[in-house]
């Protein structure tokens, strides 16, 4: 029986989520869940001086936005409130999904492979990393 899992979400893909919800279901039972939205830093603005201006959203209103909408995206998963948690981080998201892994003890990852819609052979870069060097197993969902 797990104790901890942890579900990274793409919240800009949210038709992705849709397939994990069962799995999550699936082996969550007593578990804590952990959900995980990063946000991606993006190098390109932030070499053109506009991470932080006016030009694009604050860290702290953009982080609220991405809280906001994962507390919408997980309510299909119904896990009760006393067993879930969001996190929302800045960064790479497979090091941000990799290092709250190991934060939490998570014993189990359920990943997405890809966005819908590609072959289905294909693992998306994130899920790739994810597979090769998280230290527990990971559920890779088609
Ligand atoms: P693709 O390249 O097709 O988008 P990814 O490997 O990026 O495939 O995504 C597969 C899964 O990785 C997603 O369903 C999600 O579980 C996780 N993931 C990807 N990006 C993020 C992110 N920014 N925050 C949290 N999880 C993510």
């Amino acid at each position: 029986m797990y104790r901890s899992i942890l579900v990274p979400i793409d919240i800009s893909e949210t038709d992705l989520t849709r397939h994990v919800v069962p799995q999550v279901q699936a082996h969550a039972k007593t578990a804590k869940v952990h959900f995980l939205a990063v946000i991606p830093t993006v190098p390109f603005y932030a070499s053109l001086g506009l991470a932080y201006s006016t030009e694009f959203p604050d860290r702290s209103g953009l982080q609220a936005k991405a809280s906001e909408k994962l507390e919408e995206i997980i309510k299909q998963f119904n896990i009760p409130a006393g067993r879930s948690q969001t996190h929302v981080v800045y960064g790479p998201p497979k090091d941000q999904i990799l290092k709250l892994a190991e934060a939490v003890d998570a014993e189990l990852i359920v990943i997405a492979s890809h966005k819908p819609g590609f072959s289905t052979y294909l693992l998306g870069s994130t899920a790739a990393a994810v597979v090769r060097h998280a230290k527990c197993p990971v559920l890779v969902v088609r």
